[in-house]
């Protein structure tokens, strides 16, 4: 579903990621760990181009991404993106926050868009907040609706940027269920993470990085058992 080749980013002359490879396959839950400032955030913003990628390809579905061509709109449809603090809009109801980009931005009826969002919130165990406005939500909630509002546009991959780092402990577990329900009805995911536990039980893959480069990945498994890489061997020495 996607292919990163050779994927450099600067940030001026600062080089932040050197030389990204990686395939995601539809269907997979790929998870990236990593110390704070090995690039990790910059790597998902890059896929669907909250950042412009300074060399390299990048493949979506047989699209490459990186050509000047490509519908940027259209490719983040497709392109679910859940971030650390949220993002919903404070002054519109949770319904709204769900039906507004479906119907504005894919033209879907009112109606129908409403329906779907209540599927939606149903799933994340928030129909009977649709009327609220995220300021009267706690920070579980209003990341529940947050990926609601992600999935009501439909898309084929969900990119998830430490979405458990902001929450109060008591918050963190209700957000990872839902994620985890997620994975099981088989989303393609990427999910830079710092949540070791779920990382072992819901990944398919997990990526280790470290100065932005893939410095190692394989199975959940062989990561936190046995890593390879010392730079690995050392963040996990130091996380778990
Ligand atoms: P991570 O998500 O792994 O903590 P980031 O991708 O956020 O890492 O950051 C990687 C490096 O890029 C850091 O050194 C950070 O300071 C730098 N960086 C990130 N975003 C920007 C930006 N918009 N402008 C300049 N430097 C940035
Ligand atoms: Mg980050």
């Amino acid at each position: 579903m996607i292919e990163i080749n050779k994927l450099h980013k600067y940030y001026g002359k600062n080089e932040v990621l050197k030389g990204i490879n990686l395939s995601i396959e539809s269907g997979e839950v790929v998870v990236i760990i990593g110390p704070s400032g090995s690039g990790k955030s910059t790597l998902l913003r890059c896929l669907n181009l909250l950042e412009e990628p300074t060399d390299g390809t990048i493949t979506f579905e047989g699209q490459n991404l990186t050509n000047k061509k490509t519908d940027i709109n259209l490719l983040r449809q497709k392109m679910g993106m859940v971030f650390q603090n949220f993002n919903l809009f404070p002054h519109k109801t949770v319904l709204d926050n769900l039906t507004l980009a479906p119907i504005k931005v894919k033209k879907i009826k009112k109606e129908t868009a409403e329906n779907t969002a209540l599927t939606l919130l149903d799933k994340v165990g928030l129909k009977d907040k649709q009327l609220a406005f995220p300021s009267n939500l706690s920070g579980g909630q209003q990341q529940r609706v947050a990926i609601a509002r992600a999935l009501a546009m439909d898309p084929d991959v969900m990119l998830f940027d430490e979405p458990t780092s902001a929450l109060d402990p008591e918050m963190v577990g209700e957000v990872l269920q839902v994620m985890k329900d997620l994975a099981q009805d088989g989303m393609t995911m990427v999910i830079v993470t710092h949540e070791m536990g779920f990382a072992k039980e819901v990944a398919d893959r997990v990526i280790f990085m470290a100065d932005g480069i893939v410095q190692e990945q394989g199975t959940p498994d062989a990561i936190f058992n046995t890593p390879k890489n010392p730079r690995t061997q050392d963040f996990l020495s130091k996380v778990l």
